[in-house]
């Protein structure tokens, strides 16, 4: 069930509560005007997107007139049929190498489902894996024993139902919408998560959104961009932030977190660096990272928290990461 932020008068933010769930979702933001509205991102399929719809429903008659996909990712994605079959006309907006990666998402959505569909049935072997690979974290071992069998079964019958539906506009570096009384700014700052990534900032409110480029409680590494993704945080820094919207997780005031998140980049980045100068393969510096008390300030000395940053973050950037830096 995802949950509503009101962060002003005219922007609310959906957000799936409980972020360790392994089906994750993307937030929704939903900005109002006086000729309709605007969504950033598009949640992850129909039982979302129609959580979505009753949420504005209740507010006003105002159709959704745009809507902005920070990225191709399907936890950001998977909703769009379902308010383009309310609001028939509303224009989806992305940056341009969104469409041909979303294109390929139209067959690859299906054997998603299928794949997460065969992990259900094989729960049983799976669960038997993580008690003897976990067996001196209890936590860890309940976390996936509480989320992982629910979980993959609904990803595996929302994804059935899923379509992929395109962008109708895309731009390259930035889009100026204006829509009844207010002025959105769409733009890319560069490569951080994924090559399609867009932010969205609202110069009235001060309010960025940042799809994936930043998401709580932890960075997502998996398809990420290393030294270009610290330079695009790097660029954050000089907007005026009252609000800052991540990719997933609750809203949150001022800009700190983007200051500790760029200090994670530069520290994860710095310590790779040294590692490829001392001739350490990929493996050797993954192991030798020490975080001191920014690992805190993300985890809270949550052990599953502390997975996450682990397997979410750490593993997959480092191992992403190793060679281009070589490559200096
Ligand atoms: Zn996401």
């Amino acid at each position: 069930m995802m949950e509503a932020h009101q962060i002003s008068d005219q922007v609310t933010v959906m957000v799936r509560p409980d972020w360790m769930r392994m089906f994750v979702v993307g937030n929704v933001s939903i900005i109002s005007t006086s000729e309709g509205l605007v969504l950033f991102d598009a949640g992850n399929g129909p039982k979302v997107a129609n959580q979505v719809i009753q949420e504005i429903q209740k507010k006003t008659n105002l159709p959704v007139k745009y809507i902005i996909i920070s990225h191709g990712h399907i936890d950001h994605t998977g909703g769009l049929e379902t308010y383009r079959n309310i609001w028939p006309n509303l224009e989806i907006i992305g940056h341009h190498t969104l469409y041909p990666y979303m294109k390929r998402d139209v067959k690859r959505v299906k054997s998603f489902a299928r794949d997460r569909h065969k992990r259900w049935l094989k729960r049983d072997s799976f669960m038997n894996d993580v008690r003897s690979l976990y067996k001196d974290s209890p936590q860890i071992i309940r976390y996936f024993g509480q989320y992982y069998i629910d979980d993959v079964k609904e990803l595996a019958e929302e994804y059935e139902k899923t379509n992929v539906i395109l962008p109708t506009i895309t731009f390259s570096d930035s889009l100026d919408i204006r829509l009844g009384n207010r002025q959105l700014r769409v733009f890319k700052a560069g490569n951080a998560n994924t090559p399609s990534d867009i932010l969205l900032y609202l110069p009235d409110e001060k309010i960025l959104f940042t799809g994936d480029v930043m998401t709580r409680p932890v960075p997502y590494g998996f398809t990420s961009y290393g030294k270009e993704w610290l330079e695009v945080l790097e660029k954050l820094k000089s907007l005026d932030i009252e609000w800052l919207v991540p990719g997933h997780g609750e809203p949150l005031k001022g800009n700190e977190y983007l200051h500790k998140f760029s200090d994670l980049f530069s520290l994860v980045i710095q310590q790779m660096k040294d590692g490829i100068k001392d001739g350490k393969s990929a493996k050797e510096i993954r192991s030798s990272i020490s975080l001191g008390d920014i690992r805190n300030f993300f985890t809270q000395g949550d052990a599953v928290a502390n997975f996450r940053l682990d397997t979410w973050f750490l593993d997959p950037f480092v191992s992403r990461n190793y060679k281009t830096l070589i490559d200096e």
